[in-house]
Formats: structure tokens, sequence, C-alpha cells
């Protein structure tokens, strides 16, 4: 496999930027060898600078669900862009993206968009902290809500990947403000609301954890979550920024029956641009600048540009049969992995949600934190490689949720299981 021209262009980014790259996990450090960069995109396909080609399980971390490049998406951006990339004040686009998340998500009475997800829940907690009055908030270990100060203890996504949970430059007196719960135990949560409930403005959630690899919440789990916030005054927020408008058109908090008070979105309603959103109940969004106190804004926020590409990808989504689709296809291909995995002696699991998987080199199930952590890195590592040569490219990372689109088909999943069995047998050692 030919990697001159991503090793010229890694030599001259490591001079100048953090590790080379503008994100950790993408600079490789967990599977080690070194990155490779992007030519262009199309569909189920990432093409390098030195030609090769890969059936993409990553999909640019999520928001390309419609496949990369897709021409309504390509053509929604063009058309808008002929009238300005930015404008500063409002612009009808919005309205209508404000309009197609509220309809979509009946828990959002009204949104705010920002510019990312980390933006939408840092908004998120102030909003919770402000209309509470209440400063602490729990999060749950491996969960990954962006790389907000109150975010980076016991995290997950790089932070897991590099080993840095907990980041220096993070004070103290703002970590310790927020606790931490472990994914999954209901008896922990049970008793950190008893000891603390009228402390907590907000507990964020990761619904289905896609930041410590895959980990879906048992039975009754978030209905669990759902009644201890409403009895202790606390907010439920549900981090729907990889599952949301991925697990079913209206999110994990439609799959899994539940009601948040607020959401947080982002990567698929930006179809591939900078975007987040956070919205809930009117009385909670009601009290963001200007209508209220809490203090919220963004230069770029509600982009044109941005809101086309996001509006043209939701209205892909919202094709009949998509998400149905979309999960039979995510079948298809773990249960494919699975008895490729079998078929060379390897323990091997996964887990799944429409759209998004877990793979573990380990014997299922795994249901905690604890359990995801447990899979075999290295054999990870070398099945990463071995794909990749292979022309097949998952996320670079043991701790990190694999995702698909509606552009891959029986062809792509057929080529990545025939790599795999090869792979399997490397994997093993
Ligand atoms: N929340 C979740 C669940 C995420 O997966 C991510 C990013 O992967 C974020 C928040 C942060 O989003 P962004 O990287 O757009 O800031």
């Amino acid at each position: 496999m030919k990697t001159d021209h991503s090793r010229a262009l890694f030599a001259r980014a490591s001079q100048l930027l953090p590790g080379g790259v503008n994100s950790p996990v993408r600079a490789f450090k967990s599977v080690g060898g070194e990155p490779f960069f992007a030519q262009r995109a199309e569909g189920a396909y990432l093409f390098d600078v030195d030609g090769n080609r890969y059936i993409d399980y990553v999909g640019s971390w999520g928001p390309m669900i419609a496949g990369h490049a897709h021409p309504q998406v390509l053509e929604a951006v063009a058309r808008t862009m002929r009238d300005g990339l930015s404008f500063g004040v409002p612009n009808a686009l919005e309205v209508t993206m404000a309009e197609a998340i509220t309809s979509i998500v009946p828990s959002c009475d009204m949104v705010r968009m920002v510019n990312s997800g980390t933006e939408a829940t840092l908004s998120a907690i102030r909003v919770a902290r402000g209309a509470t009055g209440r400063n602490r908030i729990v999060k749950f270990e491996g969960c990954y809500h962006g790389h907000g100060d109150s975010f980076l203890v016991k995290a997950g996504s790089g932070a897991l990947t590099l080993g840095l949970p907990n980041s220096p430059g993070v004070p103290a007196a703002l970590a310790d403000l927020t606790l931490t719960l472990p994914y999954n135990d209901f008896d922990a949560a049970t008793k950190l609301f008893d000891e603390a409930g009228s402390d907590i403005a907000g507990l964020i959630i990761e619904p289905i954890v896609g930041n410590a690899n895959c980990i879906l919440p048992r039975e009754g789990y978030l209905q669990h979550l759902r009644e201890l916030c409403t009895r202790h005054g606390a907010l439920l927020i549900f981090d729907e920024v990889m599952t949301g408008f991925r697990v079913a058109l209206g999110g994990a908090q439609q799959r899994y029956g539940i009601t948040p008070d607020l959401s947080t979105f982002g990567k698929i309603i930006g179809g591939g641009m900078p975007v987040g959103a956070y919205g809930g109940r009117r009385d909670l969004m009601s009290q963001v600048a200007p209508s209220g106190p809490i203090y919220q804004a963004g230069t770029l926020s509600g982009n044109p540009v941005a809101m086309a590409a996001g509006l043209a990808t939701l209205e892909l989504i919202r094709a009949p049969g998509f998400h149905d689709a979309l999960e039979r296809n995510t079948h298809a291909l773990c249960d494919g992995l699975e008895a490729a995995a079998r078929e060379a002696g390897v323990a091997f699991h996964t887990t799944r949600a429409p759209g998004m998987f877990g793979l573990y080199f380990r014997e299922g199930p795994v249901e905690t934190f604890a359990e995801a952590m447990a899979s075999d890195t290295a054999r990870f590592n070398r099945f990463f490689h071995a794909m990749r040569e292979r022309g097949v490219y998952f996320a670079p990372s043991a701790f990190e949720a694999g995702f698909m689109s509606s552009a891959h088909g029986e062809a792509e999943i057929a080529a990545t299981v025939a790599a795999a069995c090869e792979a399997f047998v490397i994997a093993k050692g």
C-alpha cells in the first residue's frame, strides 16, 4: 500500500499542529502508525492522497449518515453559498432548521443552533445550572460530551484513547462539581441522588455510549434515570450528538421512549458542516438570552450554508424506511464479522444500534464501561491495520463506535466481511 504522500504531509503537519492533527484521535496514537490524509470521499468510500480507497466506517465521526458527498447535500450547499456565506442577521434557513428539529424531536419545544457538539453540551449545562440554581452535574464514566472543562472528568473518546480522561488545565474547583457514575448501574445512581440530589442541576448522558466503544442501556435504565431526575428536581440531559437522527429519526429518546428535559445535537444536523444545537422544554429554553438571562451566543451560529447541508441531510433521512434499512445493514455487517471471527477462532463480540456498532475483542455481553475496557486492544490494533491494508477503515481506536451510512450496501458489507476473514487470523497473533 502506498503511503508516501500521507507520510510527507504528516511530517509537515507535525511541525505545525500539536501531534500533527486538529483533533487527537486522528493521529492514530492508540493503534500505532501514521494517519492517512484524505483526498476526497464519495458514498461509502474515502480516498487518500496516495490513491488508496477505503470502505469508510467512520463517516467523519457521524455526520455522513447519507454517505459522503451526497449530490442533494452538495447541491443545497452550492445553491445556498451563492447568496453569501454568512450574514450576521437572521436567515430563513435557521427557522426551517428549528422547525425540522422540533418536529422530529417532540421533547424540544425550542432550540438554539451552535457550531459544535461541544458548544451544545456546554450551553446545555449552563441552562441546567441557570434554571435550577444548582451547581453540580452528573456524568458517566467513559461518556464524552466534547472538551468543555466540566466534561473532562473520566471522559471517553480521544481522552480515553490517549489515557487522558482527566485533563490538566481543568481547575479542581470546577471538576469537583462534576460527579461521575458507572453507566448501567441502577443502584449507584439511586445512591448518588439520595446523597446529593438537592445539589444536582442536571445529569448528562449519552443514552447509548458511543465514546467508550458502543454500550447499550440495560432495560429500564434510562427510565430509572428519568425518574431520579424528576424526583430530585434535576434536569435530564440527553447528549444525542452521536445518536440523534441516527438510531431512530427521533434519536435514542424515540427509540427508548424517554422524554429528557434538554437535548444536545450535532454531527448529522450539519451534514458535514460545523453545527451543533441544544433544545428542550420551552420554560427552560426561554431562559436563554435574549429572551432570558442565561447568556450564550455565536458569530457563525445558524450559518446558512451549514443549515442548508443539515436540512438536505435531514430530508434524506426522513425517507420512509431509511432507519430500518440502516438497522438491517448494521446487523448484516455485525453478524458477518462475528461469523468471520468464529471461523478464525477469535473471541469477538459486537454491539449494535441502527447505524452504529461496537467491536470488542472479548466474549460478550458487554454492558458496562469496565467490560468495554477489558477488550483486547492489542488484537484490535492488529485487526485495524490488517483491515486498513485491505481497504476497510474502522475508527482508529478500540474505544470508538463505528458508523454506517445509507451508502453502505450489500457489496460493501460483503467486501468488509471477506477482508475480516483474513484480518481476524492476523489479529489472533
Ligand atoms: N457529545 C458526543 C456524544 C460526542 O460524540 C461528541 C463528539 O464526538 C461531542 C459531544 C462533541 O462534539 P464536537 O466534536 O462537535 O464538539
